[in-house]
């Protein structure tokens, strides 16, 4: 499954390149093909056209199939549907910045679990995380340049195990939940594609 498969210009090479198996777009920016001035998004919208010209409706509706939801931070070198063997269908997926539980994943996993039915929840953080890199002081970085807190906070961690942990301890204790008896955490390597389960003692 390859998302930028052509490049825009039959004189230039295609745009993927193979590390390790896996298909990756990383070494050709958006917008040097052959001079057209396209845009990354442009690229995307490119890829839909070709991705709908085969699709067929699956005829599911919106109740995942395994009835688990996967909350994962959003790293670019963590394939979530190929590293879990998951197919259209099977799971939702949470993402943001760390995979951390905020309120606003509690939010999702409320309406995962209530309205759609979900049952399991699988928790993911990964080496190597951007959030290891900044602590709490980037909102008052932020503040001195913008002139305004922000109300989240950052949720920086310095060690992703130990976060998982608390990203569960948050999942099993949330009130709004109403299956809180199977929630797994893990970090992905992303250096061997592994996933190490995270003991929550
Ligand atoms: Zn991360």
């Amino acid at each position: 499954m390859t998302l930028f498969s052509r490049s825009h210009s039959a004189t230039t090479p295609p745009v993927t390149s193979t590390v390790m198996g896996m298909t990756t777009s990383a070494s050709v920016p958006a917008g040097s093909q052959g001079g057209i001035q396209d845009t990354v998004t442009d690229r995307l919208v490119a890829a839909n056209a070709r991705y709908a010209a085969e699709f067929t409706d699956p005829g599911m509706d919106a109740h995942p199939v395994l009835r688990v939801a996967i909350v994962a931070c959003m790293d670019a070198r963590l394939d979530l549907h190929a590293a879990l063997g998951l197919e259209l269908g099977d799971c939702h997926t949470i993402r943001n910045a760390g995979g951390v539980v905020t309120d606003d994943v509690i939010r999702s996993l409320t309406i995962s679990q209530r309205a759609l039915g979900t049952r399991s929840v699988v928790l993911i953080h990964h080496t190597n995380c951007g959030l290891e890199t900044i602590t709490e002081d980037f909102r008052h970085e932020l503040e001195m340049e913008v002139g305004q807190r922000p109300a989240w906070a950052v949720e920086a961690f310095r060690d992703a195990e130990q976060d998982v942990r608390q990203s569960m301890q948050r999942v099993r204790t949330s009130p709004f939940l109403l299956h809180t008896d199977d929630v797994r955490g893990f970090v992905f390597d992303v250096k061997t594609g592994l996933l190490r389960e995270i003991d929550p003692a």
